[in-house]
């Protein structure tokens, strides 16, 4: 009969190290997990001014290239004198005839500006008229008030001005100045350029791919009706791309880059309402082999710092996939570790509850004959009783003592006495069942407790077993009796009542002269 302790069984010991380790490998994910985000965060948060600055660099450089257009080749005195005779006539004879000179004039310039990435040559008449537009010579005349912010601008604070604009045709990086014939105002121009210009220029800080795409809502206010296809459907959805930066020379293909922005583009959407740069990175097993890739938008402000426009900028993050495979390997190695430690610890267990077992073994068995002594009967018993309460079935004690034993140690010694002990307990373990609990109670007493087992059958066991000790031949010791007292157990009765009980028929039996069983 299995004794109970700490752990129970095995089971226990099974559920504490799979909880250890779930507990661990747990804290090993948050861990790993914040130590990867910080990093990829860090280096992500470099990234965004990084390019920025790039950036900001180009715009400079162009806006010189375009002064210097402008001081050597565009504000000169045949100029200033055209711009102001236009802006002294209303006759469209004339106008078309001062057009036509200026175009005439400057078209070698625009050529030669074409290759420094200029795309709009513009005149304006002052108010903002159109004059002449190099890039659209046959479109002239519209007003451009409410449609070109620095146009208003230099109209109105007659200063140079640079920033970036949609127009009736194409957007741009503007660069507007206002033009003097002695003193007098006579309108504005000028000199702009497309974002393939800033694109080229980029690609010269690292050879990676750049796009841009622009509010819809402006290119739908703005742009004349016939100009529209100069972009196309974009997959962030107030985005529209500006069909002449999707060039599919650049480092990552425009297949691949229309892939990755269908896939982020519900995951960016927040974002770009609010109108800021940003970077993060983004992998797919089907996508360079599952390689990061580092996106940032770096938005395109206008004249009044409202974001307008969008710099997407892809690029390979070879020093993210490190930083994941650093954080992988961690994970891995914290797993072992963690599985390490759950399997020491279980271990551990086995050994504690096998000491323990040990211990407790010690405790509850009789050294000499092995069966159970009076404190592990307790035990068991308490429990053997609650089942007996539950299943009402009927549970039998025998209760029995050796006859005139203290003859056998006067007469033949105490190890004598020890080995007839020894030898009762062997024939009753071996006429029993595993289920029965078979205790010394002390000196030479024994209990046999019968669960399931009724009094007819119990006292034909006591019957068994007593004619089978009187028959057994103990070494030179002719013949050895026992007593028995044999009772059932009552219902709601305690184990104490129940052994008295027993004790009271055994004491019968030795009253009427020993070697039988008296039953109750
Ligand atoms: P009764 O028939 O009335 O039971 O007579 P008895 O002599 O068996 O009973 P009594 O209680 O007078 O004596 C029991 C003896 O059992 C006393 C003691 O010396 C002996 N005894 C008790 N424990 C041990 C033991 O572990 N080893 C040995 N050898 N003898 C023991
Ligand atoms: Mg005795
Ligand atoms: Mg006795």
């Amino acid at each position: 009969m299995p004794y109970k302790n700490f752990f129970k069984d095995f089971k226990s010991i099974i559920i504490i190290t799979l909880s250890t380790f779930f507990l661990l490998e747990g804290v090993v994910f948050l861990v790993v997990n914040s130590i990867k985000k910080h990093d990829t965060d860090t280096y992500l948060s470099l990234i965004v001014p990084d390019f920025t600055k790039h950036v900001n660099m180009t715009y400079t450089h162009l806006t010189d290239i375009s002064k210097i257009f402008y001081d050597m080749d565009v504000n000169t005195p045949q100029v200033k004198e055209i711009m102001y005779k236009a802006s002294k006539t209303k006759n469209p004879q004339e106008l078309a005839k001062l057009r036509k000179e200026l175009l005439v004039k400057l078209s070698p310039t625009y050529t030669y500006m074409k290759k420094y990435a200029v795309r709009q040559l513009h005149f304006q008449l002052p108010q903002a008229v159109s004059f002449l537009r190099f890039h659209r010579p046959q479109k002239f005349g519209d007003s451009l008030i409410g449609v070109r912010e620095t146009l208003e601008y230099v109209n109105q604070y007659r200063t140079p001005i640079s920033a970036f604009e949609e127009g009736r045709i194409f957007n741009g990086f503007r660069n507007v100045y206002p033009i003097y014939y002695h003193q007098t105002f006579v309108g504005t121009v000028e000199i702009s350029f497309s974002f393939s210009a800033i694109q080229e220029m980029l690609a010269k800080f690292d050879a990676t791919s750049y796009i841009f795409m622009i509010k819809k809502s402006i290119v739908g206010k703005k742009v004349f009706h016939d100009e529209k296809s100069n972009y196309t459907e974009s997959a962030f959805p107030q985005y529209t791309y500006d069909k002449k930066t999707l060039i599919d020379t650049m480092e990552i293909s425009l297949k691949k880059i229309r892939f990755i922005n269908k896939e982020i583009s519900k995951q960016v959407e927040q974002k770009l309402q609010t109108g800021n740069s940003f970077s993060f990175y983004y992998r797919n097993k089907n996508l360079y082999n599952n390689h990061s890739i580092i996106i940032s938008f770096v938005h395109v402000p206008n004249l009044n710092e409202k974001t307008v426009a969008y710099i997407i900028h892809y690029q390979f993050g070879e020093y993210l996939d490190t930083i994941l495979h650093k954080a992988f390997m961690l994970f891995w190695l914290l797993t072992l570790l963690a599985l390490g430690l759950s399997m020491s610890m279980a271990t551990y267990l086995v050994y504690i509850h096998k000491k323990q077992e040990t211990i407790h073994s010690f405790a509850v068995h009789d050294a000499l004959t092995g069966i159970y002594n009076r404190h592990g009967v307790n035990e068991l018993l308490n429990q053997q009783i609650k089942e007996y309460n539950r299943t009402q079935k009927e549970f039998s004690l025998l209760f029995f003592d050796i006859d005139f034993f203290k003859r056998v140690n006067d007469t033949y010694g105490h190890e004598m006495g020890d080995y007839v002990l020894v030898n009762i307990a062997k024939i009753v373990n071996e006429n029993i069942r595993s289920s029965d609990i078979f205790a010394r109670w002390g000196g030479e007493e024994f209990l046999l407790f019968l669960p399931h087992t009724k009094l007819e059958d119990a006292k034909q066991l006591a019957e068994k077993l007593r004619a089978t000790i009187e028959k057994h031949a103990f070494s030179e010791i002719d013949t050895i009796t026992c007593s028995f007292g044999v009772t059932l157990l009552q219902e709601g009765e305690d184990k104490n009542s129940f052994i008295k009980r027993a004790d009271t028929l055994l004491y019968k039996a030795k009253s009427s002269g020993r070697n039988c069983v008296v039953s109750e």
